[in-house]
């Protein structure tokens, strides 16, 4: 039952909004167990990132359309949250089984929609896979706390519960991992959730509906809308929605943050990112070389993990040469062709924004070691391609420093002692990854305790936390005090409701009312 986007060629006008009636196929809204039509006039054009020929359309939901969904939501609360936990957990299992199940045909959405390689894409989908898997152990995660005999006869105890509707904002960048992040951790501790996938890549959210219900979710615990800046306010304001989860930029999460928070929310706001690597003279240089390019360049630099700067320390200095050397054997083509080792970038406006970004470095006196702004990828000129880019002699008041650059584009800078490089990571305004390269065991820990950043990987370049922690982040990279998944997580989607409860023998009785305060 699950359907592939089809490959439609309409021409390309960039950030067109449209209107339905058209050839092209239609994203559906999925609302009370049914995949249905938006009845909207406006519409958004998707594209193929490696042509820009327009593959699909995207509706802007209707205000009553979102009111029908979140009803929905609020219909099936009532009977999903009493709905036993092991039954929760079997839909869960059947779950993880199906997206296993259909891991490529998930991978090969991905790439047609958001551009990474078909090989990224399954990596995508297999760290959402992991949350699944974890959302599975809900029996033991959810398990709340006693403490008998508090006095004669009386017991504490306290049940986590869940906390009503629940709402996600998702970006581009990962369309299976974010939003697997969210709804299966939300919905197996008793909510149901309302959705509204990034507007750019809504394909993959689809088709995980579609196998959540294939797994026996009831109709209405999880709701997809689509949108912009009115979905997003609607979810901001709904009263019925008691918490939002949001993933993207901080122009959004800061808003979303404050807007939701304003009307009583819980927020949770993973946001953006300047993750440093730094390299150590003592490093194995063959292993660290290797992971900072693929780290860098990735996924096209299009992760909020990309390790997007690097600070050579000391004699780390002179690897410059033999990391460009391997930056520039990666292979630019479009995401499903064999080989791909950078795909495209998400819209053409990105590309523009990479490519202005990679100048401003040059006129601001850095060194262009290697320039992938002409890159040329043959059968698809009209890609949003940018080679690997490497920039030396980058200063923390450049732009291309101080700014997220979220692409290919690896920023250079050097520092003569650890704690210099410290200084410099921690005066960077985001703290969402960081990783180091050395051999010491001293210089590392000295390192993971002195760094605020969320992330701390020790000769690991992208540290994601497997789902049993939680993904962190610190200072302008998060918003909020409980973080996604891991206990955190679980925190996060439920509520404390503590019992006192007193079981007195017949004959211990009371016989006379207790007017003072019970110690
Ligand atoms: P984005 O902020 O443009 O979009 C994210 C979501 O917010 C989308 O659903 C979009 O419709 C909505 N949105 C966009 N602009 C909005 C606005 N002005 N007001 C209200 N809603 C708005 O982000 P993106 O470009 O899709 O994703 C890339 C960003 O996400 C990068 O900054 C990256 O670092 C960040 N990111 C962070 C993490 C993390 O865990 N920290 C993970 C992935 C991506």
């Amino acid at each position: 039952s699950l359907r592939l986007v089809l490959r439609t060629r309409v021409p390309f006008k960039p950030g067109r909004l449209c209107y339905s009636s058209s050839s092209v196929p239609t994203t559906k809204l999925f609302i009370n167990g049914k995949f249905v039509e938006s009845q909207s006039s406006e519409w958004l054009d998707i594209h193929n990132p490696a042509t820009n020929n327009v593959i699909r359309r995207v509706p802007k939901a209707t205000q009553e359309e979102m009111l029908a969904a979140v009803d929905s939501c609020s219909r099936a609360f009532h009977s999903w949250s009493e709905t036993s936990i092991l039954t929760r957990q079997q839909i869960f299992l059947r779950y993880q089984q199906l997206i296993k199940d259909n891991i490529k045909q998930l991978a090969k959405a991905i790439t047609l929609e958001q551009g990474k390689t078909l090989a990224d894409a399954e990596g995508d989908v297999f760290r959402g896979l992991q949350v699944v898997e974890h959302a599975c152990s809900i029996t033991s995660l959810m398990l709340g706390e006693t403490l008998p005999s508090i006095t004669k006869d009386m017991d504490i105890y306290s049940y986590r519960l869940p906390l009503g509707v629940c709402a996600g904002i998702t970006p581009f960048n990962f369309p299976a991992m974010i939003p697997l992040w969210m709804f299966p951790m939300s919905m197996v501790c008793g909510n149901t959730y309302l959705l509204k996938p990034s507007e750019r890549v809504p394909t993959c959210a689809m088709l995980l509906a579609q196998m959540l219900q294939d797994a026996g979710a009831p109709d209405g615990t999880l709701n997809i809308i689509h949108g912009q800046h009115d979905a997003v306010n609607f979810i901001c304001d709904h009263p019925a929605i008691k918490a939002i989860s949001f993933v993207g930029s901080n122009q959004a999460g800061e808003y979303i943050y404050d807007r939701g928070s304003r009307n009583g929310k819980r927020v949770q706001s993973n946001m953006g990112a300047k993750n440093h690597g730094v390299v150590m003279p003592d490093a194995n240089k063959e292993n660290t070389l290797n992971q900072l390019v693929g780290a860098a360049f990735g996924a096209a630099g299009q992760r909020c993990m990309a390790l997007s700067t690097a600070i050579l320390v000391g004699e780390a200095r002179s690897w410059l040469p033999e990391l460009v050397e391997r930056a520039k054997k990666l292979r630019v083509n479009a995401g499903d062709q064999p080989g791909a080792d950078v795909g495209p970038l998400i819209s053409p406006q990105a590309k523009e924004r990479v490519c202005s970004l990679i100048q401003s470095g040059v006129d601001e006196g850095a060194k262009l070691l290697l320039d992938g702004r002409n890159v040329r990828v043959k059968g698809y000129e009209d890609g949003n391609f940018v080679g690997p880019t490497i920039i030396s002699k980058v200063t923390p008041e450049m732009m291309c420093y101080t700014e997220e650059i979220f692409g290919p584009v690896l920023v250079v800078l050097e520092a003569d002692t650890l704690d210099d490089a410290v200084s410099l990571v921690n005066r960077n305004p985001y703290g969402n990854g960081t990783a180091i390269f050395t051999t010491n065991g001293a210089t590392a820990r000295k390192y993971t305790h002195m760094v605020d950043v969320g992330q701390v990987g020790v000769n690991v370049p992208i540290p994601v936390p497997l789902p049993m922690f939680s993904f962190t982040g610190s200072r302008g990279s998060f918003r909020g005090d409980m973080n996604f998944y891991g206990k955190q997580g679980i925190q996060f989607y439920t509520q404390i409701k503590t019992v006192t409860a007193q079981w007195k023998a017949e004959d211990a009785t009371l016989k006379t009312p207790a007017v003072t305060m019970p110690t």
